[in-house]
C-alpha cells in the first residue's frame, strides 16, 4: 500500500517549557499513523502510561476525528543525529487507538454522534467516504530537541501539569535512599571540586547516579526514570551503609586527586572518573600510583580530548577512542551505552599509560580494557615468537583474531599486566604453548 506522507515542517523557536528547546511543528495524516508507528515512533519502555483508555474513550476519540473536534497536540523528542527516530513524549493512547481502529480491533460506539449507518461498525465495514473523514484528518504534532533531563521534565508536565522539576519531585519522595543521597551530596568533593552548581538538586542527582551504578555493579542507564524508581523502591535501604561508605571512599580519593576545581569536572566526567577509580580499586593493585600521577593522567586526557575534537576526522593523529568519548559526553551521556563507552575508553588509556599495573587476583585473565591496551601497544599486530616464522608477520589483524598471552608465563610469576602482556596470532600462540610445554616436561 502506498502511503503518501504530508509532512509540513516549520522550524521556529518559541517559549514552551524553556527557551532552550528547538521545536518543529508538523501535521500527521491519520492514515499514516500505523506507518509512523512502525518506522519512526519509539515509545520509551519505562514510560508507563498510567491511564489506558477504556473502549468508550477509544470510541470517543475516533468520534472526535470523524467530527473534526480539536485533538490535543502530540509531542515527540528527536535526537540531532537520529532525525528519523521520534521518541514519544505525549500521545501514546491517541496513536495506539488509531492503529487499533485501522486494524479493525474495535467497533465504533453505539451512542456516538456519527451517522447511524456506521455505528457499531469495524473500520473495514464502513464506506470509503466515511473512512476518508477519519483517515483524512490531520493530527498536530510537535517535535522538540532536548536533553534527557528536559525530556523527563517535559513528559511529566505534559502528563500531570506539575510545576516541579524531575529532581525536585525525586526529592519529595521520603525514605532512606533519599537520606543517603543527601548525605553523599554533602561530600566535600561536590562542594569544592565539581564544575556545576547544586541548583535544582544537581549534586543530589549525581549522587543518586553514583548510588545506582554502585548498586548495579556495572554500567546502567542512570536517567531520571531509573533514579525515580530507586527513590521509590528503596524507601527502606538495607544496603545503605555499605553503599554509602564505598561511594564516599571513592569520592575521598577523587577529592585527593583533584586539588582544585577543574573546568572539565562536569557531570559526565564525575561519572566516568568515579567508575574508573572504582574498577581500579576493586580489581587492580594501584597503591603504587600517587594521586598526582592520577591527576596528570586525567588532566592530560582532557587536554588531548579537546585537542582531538578540533582535528578533522581524516587527520593522521585523529584518535577514534577520544572521539568516542567526546560523542558520549554530549549525546545521551546518562545512557548505559554512553557510560560503558566512556568507562572503557578511560580504562584503556589508563592501561596504556600505567602498563605495569597488575590485576589483584592473579588467577584472572586479562581484562577487556587491558587487552585493548595491549592490542594498541603492538600496533594491532602479532608480537611473534622467537624461533618461529609468524604467518601474519607485519600485518594488522582484527582484535578478535588475536590471542592474549603472558610474556613471562603466569605460573613462572608473570603478572597479568599490560606490561607483561602481548597479542599473538593463533599459530604463534600455539607454537609458544607447545614449546613451553615440552621445555617444562624436559625440566621435570
Ligand atoms: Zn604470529
Amino acid at each position: 500500500m502506498f502511503i503518501y506522507v504530508r509532512v509540513v515542517y516549520i522550524v521556529y523557536r518559541t517559549k514552551f517549557i524553556g527557551d532552550f528547546l528547538q521545536k518543529r511543528k508538523f501535521d500527521m495524516l491519520v492514515s499514516t499513523v500505523p506507518d509512523y508507528m512502525s518506522n519512526n515512533i519509539e515509545i520509551p519502555t519505562i514510560q508507563r502510561e498510567p491511564k489506558i483508555w477504556t473502549l468508550e474513550q477509544k470510541q470517543d476519540f475516533i468520534d472526535s476525528l470523524y467530527n473534526d473536534y480539536d485533538i490535543p497536540k502530540l509531542y515527540f523528542r528527536i535526537k540531532q543525529n537520529q532525525p528519523d527516530k521520534w521518541i514519544l513524549l505525549d500521545g501514546q493512547q491517541r496513536l495506539s487507538t488509531t492503529v487499533e481502529f485501522l486494524n479493525n480491533k474495535f467497533r465504533l460506539g453505539e451512542s456516538s454522534t456519527m451517522p447511524a449507518e456506521i455505528r457499531k461498525k469495524l473500520y473495514r465495514e464502513i464506506s470509503p467516504t466515511h473512512k476518508q473523514r477519519i483517515v483524512g484528518k490531520v493530527l498536530d504534532c510537535i517535535q522538540v530537541e532536548c536533553t534527557d533531563d528536559e525530556e523527563e521534565e517535559m513528559f511529566t508536565r505534559l502528563n500531570n501539569g506539575t510545576p516541579l522539576s524531575a529532581a525536585e519531585r525525586r526529592n519529595a519522595v521520603r525514605g532512606e535512599f533519599n537520606l543517603s543521597i543527601k548525605s553523599i551530596a554533602k561530600h566535600k568533593f561536590f562542594r569544592n571540586k565539581v564544575n556545576f552548581s547544586s541548583k535544582r538538586y544537581a549534586h543530589d542527582a549525581v549522587s543518586a547516579q553514583l548510588s545506582a551504578l554502585y548498586l548495579a555493579g556495572q554500567p546502567i542507564d542512570v536517567k531520571g526514570w531509573t533514579l525515580k524508581e530507586l527513590y521509590e523502591s528503596k524507601r527502606r535501604y538495607p544496603e545503605r551503609r555499605t553503599a554509602e561508605s564505598k561511594i564516599k571512599k571513592t569520592l575521598n580519593l577523587m577529592n585527593k586527586i583533584f586539588e582544585r576545581k577543574e573546568n572539565y569536572m562536569k557531570k559526565y566526567n564525575v561519572l566516568s572518573i568515579y567508575l574508573l577509580l572504582q574498577e581500579l580499586t576493586d580489581n587492580y593493585a594501584i597503591t603504587t600510583i600517587k594521586p598526582t600521577k592520577f591527576y596528570q593522567f586525567f588532566d592530560n586526557f582532557e587536554a588531548e580530548r579537546i585537542r582531538n575534537s578540533q582535528l578533522p576526522e581524516d587527520a593522521t593523529t585523529f584518535d577514534r577512542d577520544l572521539n568516542e568519548y567526546q560523542i558520549n559526553c554530549v549525546n545521551s551521556p546518562d545512557s548505559e551505552n554512553a557510560i560503558r563507552i566512556r568507562r572503557s575508553v578511560l580504562l584503556k588509556k589508563f592501561f596504556l599509560k600505567f602498563q605495569e599495573i597488575p590485576l589483584k587476583d592473579p588467577v584472572r585473565l586479562f581484562s577487556d580494557e587491558q587487552k585493548q591496551a595491549i592490542y594498541i601497544k603492538y600496533n594491532k599486530k602479532c608480537a611473534g615468537v622467537n624461533g618461529f616464522t609468524c604467518p601474519n608477520l607485519g600485518t594488522e589483524m582484527p582484535f578478535e583474531n588475536l590471542e592474549f598471552d603472558h610474556i613471562l608465563e603466569h605460573n613462572e610469576g608473570g603478572k597479568t599486566s599490560v606490561e607483561n602482556g602481548q597479542c599473538l596470532c593463533i599459530s604463534c600462540h600455539n607454537h609458544k604453548t607447545a614449546s613451553y610445554n615440552s621445555s617444562s616436561r624436559q625440566n621435570r
